[in-house]
């Protein structure tokens, strides 16, 4: 059966190897969105036929009508293009990769038609996790994880009730700078953090891995997706990145899923769930890796963990307030007008100033998160001046 998807955020890392994993099974693609890079929409929206194209940044619509002139493909662009893409009638699954906050709200309206989601954009469950989980239990729409954490404990928890899980154990690879002190990070440049040592990713996730603030947003995305509390969660240091989390049942069984680093695993089982079929990757040989290790992490040197844990034991739009002080920095320390600890420095006086709320209503969410936004920016103009 031929299934019908559209792709949110067609151009980054997740959706160029989606596209890949689409090719391979037959997947219809009926959409793409990317942020900027216009040339590369063009190219993917020709090869597989669709009907929709978006691009964010407004001022490339122009470009792009030029490069699709001559097809039938409908243009949309801006964050209302997005909105548009996800309330595209027709489409088995949406798969949201864009980066940022600025994916909630169209998760939501996809939600909202009945549409089923492949999640990649994490800061969409740490902002709105509520909201989301909720409207989609509502809808009867589900929710598969692309995250491999997260599709590692989806896939230990299948022929598993909820009830059964004592505690997810996620995974982490510790980043580039496991084992480092602070006195260590102080100077560490943004070629330096891009340069994550198993996974190949954007720039803000990569960024994300080096400040740990990544696994804190995971944190939050798994106590949301499988809905546990904070301390049902354990963070266990894997530099080799071959288990991709766990999950540690009642009885004291602990169920593991293993693989490659390879996101093609954890993309192609979100989009042909619950089929397994042959992925355009490397299988995992266990007697090449020999020995797999396991270690604390450190929280103390890595204040974005140690936020967002404090985050997510809060609640409420705490999640959203360092989501958003945290996107305000990693762009400023890419600039060159901060520096690393300062990342870390900044989402914790967001989460310290901006008062938690209940996160009871997509306003609410979007007014702390522009608080700790309008913080950020005032602490760093500060910083600069
Ligand atoms: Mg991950």
């Amino acid at each position: 059966m031929m299934q019908t998807i559209s792709i949110l955020g067609s151009t980054g890392s997740i959706g160029t190897q989606a596209l890949e994993v689409a090719k391979k099974h037959n997947i219809r693609v009926i959409a793409c969105a990317a942020g900027s890079n216009v040339k590369l929409l063009a190219k993917q929206v020709k090869e597989f036929n669709a009907s929709y194209a978006c691009i964010y940044d407004k001022s490339k619509v122009n470009e792009l009508k030029a490069l699709l002139d001559g097809t039938n493909v409908q243009i949309f662009s801006g964050e209302e293009g997005l909105n548009q893409i996800a309330r595209l009638k027709g489409v088995d699954k949406m798969l949201n990769s864009v980066v940022g906050m600025v994916g909630l709200v169209p998760t939501l309206e996809a939600i909202n038609l009945g549409t089923d989601i492949a999640l990649a954009n994490k800061e969409t469950l740490v902002t709105g996790g509520e909201l989301v989980m909720s409207l989609a239990k509502q809808k009867g729409v589900n929710i598969y994880p692309v995250d491999s954490e997260h599709s590692a404990i989806f896939q230990c928890l299948q022929g598993n009730s909820h009830n059964e899980i004592d505690k997810i154990i996620l995974t982490a690879s510790g980043g580039p700078f496991f084992g480092k002190t602070k006195p260590d990070l102080k100077d560490i440049t943004p070629a330096q953090a891009l340069n994550h040592p198993n996974w190949s990713m954007g720039n803000k996730i990569t960024i994300d891995s080096a400040t740990l603030m990544n696994k804190g947003l995971e944190f939050i995305e798994a106590m949301r997706l499988f809905d546990v509390t904070p301390d049902q969660i354990e963070i266990v240091v894997h530099r080799q990145s071959v288990v991709h989390s766990a999950v540690q049942f009642k009885d004291y069984s602990v169920i593991a899923q293993m693989g490659v680093a390879d996101m093609k695993i954890p993309i192609q089982y979100a989009l042909l769930y619950p089929s397994r079929l042959d992925c355009p990757t490397k299988p995992l040989s266990l007697t090449d890796i020999g020995a797999l290790s396991f270690e604390k992490p450190d929280i103390y040197t890595f204040d974005c963990l140690r936020a967002c844990i404090t985050a997510a034991r809060l609640g409420g739009t705490s999640p959203a307030a360092v989501n958003g002080a945290n996107e305000v920095a990693v762009k400023a320390f890419l600039d060159g007008k901060i520096s690393f600890l300062q990342i870390g420095e900044l989402v914790l006086a967001a989460l310290e100033s901006i008062e938690s709320k209940p996160a009871d209503s997509l306003e609410t969410v979007l007014r702390a998160d522009k608080a700790a936004r309008a913080l950020t920016e005032e602490l760093i103009e500060k910083i600069n001046a």
